[in-house]
């Protein structure tokens, strides 16, 4: 390449990649995808390379990208904070061992940990007592975030030891809760890391709080060093800090043996073995119930690292494996809308299949109007589309202007349903009516489902069925029809019927906790209702009166009820529709009430630490089981350690078990754990 067309070149990138930067730390909501932006950033790191004078002195290859937020305090960090180098084969990652043991002059030892793919924190303790929590910012200075961190129940407040300790962390959320939550945003984010790199940056902790985020700990800085980052792990945990559970380490000489001895549940052999754990590791991503963007290698030997040093962008002693983001591409055939049980209208792109980490994807969220303006989406348009894990796919960019001429795709006036006006709320379109029959079609759904009323004789297909017989318009009409009279239709006999009688019968012994979170009421999810219920408010008359009053203050008082749920609670509890659901339904004798048998439960979980992986039949979401465990006297812990008693493993298990099994935990399945709460 010539001179001058690289000088522009150069300039373009940079200034692109700068405002790349911000898009991603500060707005946390990219337009364009992390393969995308890697791509430039190699481009001009080998143009930098060729022409180093060219080089603008605020370019991204120099400095850590910054996260750093006007709307926060600003904090200096006392330790280096650092992005990593990054390598993306197996060929380029020996030479990077090669080069650190030739500047070393000397071998080394490696770890091998996932790298998460979250928010990058400095957690700062004085005297063992959490004194900050500090974004990484722009490497020197960081946004001070410690009331929002405060919330995240895995940080400990308090370390076991009263040291003095800086710990680098990655904030995350894990992927079972993106989706619904996702949906509550006024502009979804793209994935989990946004999502929760957003929140973090909250100005109210109250809306932090509404958030599970968790967080691994990968890194430590003492007063008095320890010599080996095997020990900096150690001292971690024993502290108090949750440690991802997948370790590698690799060396070769005696101390892997020790190494192995010491921690059953790592990784740990010889050099010539890392290859093997890395394809491992790549291959079990995608069971991961969070998600990972590669891997990262580390010097263990401290006196390694100080000699090896830094530059302005990364430790000389680690570097990234990177994987890359499975996504591919294809062309959107077509924009549907669905119309959801709470009105709120979703476009769907119907893509041509393609197959993206080993399942075939046609359909793919497209949020709403402003998702589909910022990504200036057309009929007809080839798209790179993404899957991260099990969460949905994701339209990334468009790859492709269609040629048919058609421009960015506009929301219809009136809903496909019903055929009314549509409203714009926010970032959202809603239709307005609540006979609307797609709606209602949703609404009785979500009523029946499991893990909520959990009528399963009453499928889709059986719910279709009573709509369209005007047998069953709403939620009550449930407990008001004749089930004798499906009799007269093809496909029902006595034995069908009698589950669907039965069915109906026994989802009125379910809880007024359960009630509540079937009727699917905007903002009344689980978490919400167990503040609720925490806060007093133990029946639905304390509820209905609070939203007859108008007044949203009692809500607001309580920890974790921000400004929108407090609101929404107050609207949605005066609409006459609900009112009049909520009379029905008491009528037909469900519980609207909490029951009071808490205090009569023997404590027979007293002295056990539990803590809990995979899914399960009858505790959705899981922490349900855990509430039983501490009802009856049980301790219970987000990570297995030590101190765990008991595994309670459901369906696809994640690494929980296998470190449980390491430590000789007791398993237990949710058959012998449903036998045990009876006992
Ligand atoms: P990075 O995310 O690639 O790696 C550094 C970070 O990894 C560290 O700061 C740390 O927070 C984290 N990490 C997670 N687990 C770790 C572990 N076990 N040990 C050590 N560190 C661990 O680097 P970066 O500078 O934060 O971001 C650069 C990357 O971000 C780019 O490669 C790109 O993928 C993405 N990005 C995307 C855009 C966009 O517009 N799409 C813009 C900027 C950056």
């Amino acid at each position: 390449m010539k001179r001058e067309e690289a000088d522009r070149r150069i300039g373009e990138l940079t200034e692109k990649l700068l405002r790349y930067q911000y898009e991603y730390y500060v707005l946390s909501r990219p337009s364009v995808s992390d393969s995308e932006y890697d791509r430039l950033f190699d481009e001009l790191l080998r143009l930098e390379e060729e022409f180093p004078d060219l080089k603008r002195p605020n370019s991204p290859t120099e400095r850590v990208g910054s996260d750093l937020t006007q709307e926060l305090p600003e904090v200096r960090h006392t330790i280096p904070v650092l992005s990593l180098d990054k390598c993306y084969s197996y060929a380029e990652l020996e030479e990077w061992i090669e080069k650190t043991e030739r500047n070393a002059g000397r071998h080394c030892s490696y770890f091998v940990e996932e790298k998460i793919d979250g928010a990058s924190i400095v957690l700062y303790y004085e005297k063992g007592i959490l004194s900050r929590a500090v974004t990484r910012g722009n490497g020197l200075v960081g946004n001070d975030v410690t009331g929002n961190v405060k919330t995240i129940g895995s940080i400990p407040l308090r370390l076991s030891q009263p040291l003095n300790v800086a710990a680098r962390g990655e904030i995350f959320l894990p992927l079972r809760y993106f989706e619904e939550i996702n949906r509550e945003m006024d502009i979804p984010y793209a994935n989990p890391r946004n999502l929760a790199s957003g929140t973090l940056r909250r100005v109210k902790s109250s809306e932090v709080a509404k958030v599970p985020l968790d967080i691994f700990v990968y890194e430590g800085f003492f007063e008095g060093q320890p010599g080996t980052h095997l020990e900096i792990l150690e001292l971690l945990e024993s502290l108090g800090f949750k440690l991802n559970p997948h370790i590698g380490f690799f060396a070769n000489d005696e101390i892997v043996s020790e190494v192995a001895s010491r921690h059953p549940s790592w990784h740990c052999g010889e050099l010539s073995e890392m290859g093997a754990f890395i394809e491992e590791r790549r291959a079990a991503r995608r069971d991961l119930p969070y998600e990972i963007d590669g891997l990262v290698v580390k010097v263990s030997e401290i006196p390694v690292r100080e000699h090896l040093g830094y530059t302005g962008h990364h430790p000389r002693w680690a570097i990234a494996y990177k994987f890359e983001a499975p996504e591919g591409l294809t062309v959107v055939h077509d924009i549907d809308v669905q119309v959801g049980r709470t009105g709120r209208i979703t476009p769907v792109a119907r893509v041509k299949p393609v197959k993206i980490s080993g399942s075939t994807i046609s359909n793919v969220t497209l949020h709403n109007q402003e998702y589909i303006d910022m990504l200036e989406l057309a009929i007809g348009d080839m798209v790179a589309v993404s899957k991260r894990g099990d969460v949905i796919p994701a339209v990334e960019r468009v790859v492709e202007k269609n040629e048919e001429g058609n421009t960015t795709w506009k929301m219809p006036e009136n809903c496909p349903s019903c055929g009314s006006r549509l409203e714009k709320i926010g970032a959202h379109h809603f239709c307005r009516n609540p006979d609307c029959p797609d709606q209602v079609r949703g609404r009785l759904r979500f009523f029946v489902a499991r893990g909520q009323m959990d009528i399963e004789s009453l499928g889709p297909e059986t719910l279709d069925v009573l709509i369209e017989k005007g047998w069953v318009r709403d939620i009550p009409d449930i407990y008001t029809f004749d089930p004798e009279k499906l009799l007269e239709l093809p496909g029902f006999g006595e034995k069908k019927v009698k589950l669907i009688r039965e069915g109906i019968e026994k989802s009125k012994k379910k809880p007024f906790r359960t009630v509540l979170q079937a009727l699917g009421i905007p903002e009344v999810g689980g978490k919400v209702i167990e503040l609720l219920i925490d806060a007093g408010y133990r029946d639905i008359g304390s509820i209905v009166e609070l939203a007859k009053r108008g007044d949203a203050t009692p809500l607001l008082n309580i920890h974790g009820i921000g400004e929108k749920t407090a609101r929404t609670i107050i609207e949605e509890f005066s609409k006459p529709d609900v009112l009049e659901r909520i009379d029905r339904l008491k009528r037909a004798g469900l519980n609207f009430k909490e029951e009071e048998a808490e205090e009569k439960l023997s404590q027979s979980f007293a002295g056990q630490t539990w803590c809990v992986t995979g899914s399960f039949e009858h505790f959705k979401p899981r922490d349900l089981a855990m509430e039983e465990v501490k009802k009856r006297g049980g301790r219970v812990t987000s990570s297995v350690t030590s101190k765990t008693t008991h595994l309670l493993a459901g369906s696809n298990p994640g690494s929980k078990l296998d470190k449980a099994v390491a430590l000789g935990v007791k398993i237990v399945s949710e058959e012998e754990f449903l036998k045990m709460l009876q006992s």
